[in-house]
C-alpha cells in the first residue's frame, strides 16, 4: 500500500509540472535553453564580423558570458581576414567573387568550429544529465532540480554500467545533431550571401544592407533553436531510458507510461499519451511485445521516427520537443489502483 502511494505522488507531481514547464524536468528545459543561448550568441558573434568586415556599421556585443559562451569568442574560431572587404553598392561593383570565397570561408570556418564542439558536448551533457536526473531517489527531486545543481563534468559512463550499445548511441546522436547543426551553419551562410548578392545588385545603402543582415538574426536564431530544442530532448530522454535500464538490470519487464502537456499534438497524444510501454534493450523489427496474453509497444533507446511517415509513425521519445513528452516508470499491478 505504501508503494501505491508514493507512485500516485509521483504521478501527481508530474501532472502538476506538465502546466508549466516545457519538460516536466526542469533541467531538461534548461539545457535547451541554456545551448539556445549559445546559439545565438554565435550568430550575434558572426553578424558582427560579417558587417565588421564589410565596414558596416558595429553594434555592440551581448554580454552573455557564461563559461560555455567564452569560447565562442575563441580566435581559432573567429573571422580571419587579411584584407577587409568593402561594400562599395555606389559603384555598383559586385563583391569581387574572391572576396566573397575569402568571406565564405571564413564564415564556413567559425560556423564549423561552433558545430564541431557544440554536438560533442551539447549530446553527452544531455544525455549525461538524463542519466543523472534518473538516479535521483525520487520524482518531485526529478522534476524540481535545476541544471545548476548538477556536474555535467566528468562523465564516467561506466560508472553506471553503461554498455557498448548504449555508449554507441550516444555517438549516433552527436552525428546526427551534426548534421542538423551543419544545415542551420549552411543556411545561414547562404541567406548572408543572398543579402550581399541582393545589396549589390539593387544598390542597397550601406545602413539599408547592415539592418537586412541583422534581419536574419531572428531566423537563424530560430533555426538553431528548432535542432538544439529537439537534439537536448531527445539525448535526455534516451539517456534517461538507458539509466533506467541499468539501474534495473534484473527486472523481467521495465513497464513505462507517456506523458505529453496539454495541447500536445495529435500524433503525440494518441501514440504516447497515457500509453503504457516496454522499455527494451535493443531494436527490433516490430515494435510490439506480448505479456502474459497483453500486447503492448516496445521502446528502446534511440527509438526514432526518422525516415517514417506521419501515418507510420512510432511511439518513440519523444517525438516533437514542444509537445513535451517523457516516459516515467510505470508499475503495472498499479493499474486498477491508478485508473480507479
Ligand atoms: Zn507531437
Amino acid at each position: 500500500m505504501m508503494m501505491h502511494k508514493e507512485a500516485t505522488d509521483e504521478m501527481t507531481a508530474l501532472l502538476k509540472a506538465h502546466k508549466v514547464e516545457k519538460s516536466p524536468y526542469r533541467s531538461f528545459n534548461q539545457i535547451s535553453d541554456q545551448w539556445e543561448r549559445y546559439c545565438h550568441e554565435v550568430t550575434t558573434l558572426l553578424l558582427q564580423s560579417v558587417s565588421k568586415v564589410l565596414n558596416l556599421h558595429l553594434r555592440k556585443a551581448s554580454s552573455y558570458t557564461s563559461d560555455v559562451l567564452s569560447k565562442a569568442a575563441d580566435s581559432d574560431a573567429s573571422l580571419v581576414f587579411k584584407g577587409r572587404i568593402q561594400y562599395n553598392p555606389s559603384t555598383g561593383r559586385p563583391i569581387k567573387q574572391s572576396d566573397w570565397k575569402k568571406l565564405e570561408e571564413a564564415i564556413k570556418k567559425f560556423l564549423g568550429a561552433e558545430v564541431g564542439s557544440m554536438q560533442e558536448k551539447m549530446i553527452s551533457d544531455s544525455f549525461w544529465l538524463g542519466t543523472l536526473i534518473n538516479r535521483l531517489n525520487d520524482e518531485t527531486k526529478r522534476v524540481k532540480t535545476s541544471l545548476k545543481k548538477i556536474d555535467l563534468r566528468d562523465q564516467d559512463w561506466s560508472k553506471f554500467d553503461y554498455t557498448d550499445y548504449d555508449t554507441d548511441q550516444i555517438q549516433v546522436s552527436q552525428q546526427a545533431a551534426g548534421i542538423y547543426l551543419q544545415n542551420v551553419s549552411d543556411n545561414a551562410r547562404s541567406q548572408i550571401q543572398k543579402v550581399l548578392t541582393q545589396g549589390v545588385r539593387d544598390h542597397t545603402p550601406k545602413h539599408k544592407l547592415y539592418q537586412n543582415l541583422w534581419d536574419l538574426e531572428e531566423d537563424i536564431n530560430r533555426d538553431w533553436d528548432r535542432v538544439v530544442r529537439t537534439e537536448t530532448s531527445y539525448a535526455t530522454s534516451n539517456g534517461n531510458l538507458i539509466s533506467q535500464l541499468r539501474q534495473e538490470p534484473d527486472e523481467e519487464h521495465i513497464f513505462m507510461i507517456g506523458l505529453s502537456a496539454p495541447g500536445a499534438c495529435d500524433s503525440c497524444d494518441g501514440l504516447i499519451h497515457d500509453r503504457v510501454v516496454v522499455l527494451v534493450e535493443k531494436p527490433s523489427d516490430s515494435d510490439s511485445i506480448d505479456i502474459d496474453g497483453k500486447t503492448y509497444t516496445a521502446i528502446w533507446p534511440g527509438k526514432t521516427n526518422f525516415g517514417r511517415t506521419v501515418r507510420n509513425y512510432w511511439t518513440t521519445v519523444p517525438m516533437h520537443p514542444y509537445c513535451r513528452c517523457l516516459w516515467t516508470r510505470w508499475f503495472i499491478e498499479l493499474e486498477d489502483y491508478m485508473r480507479s
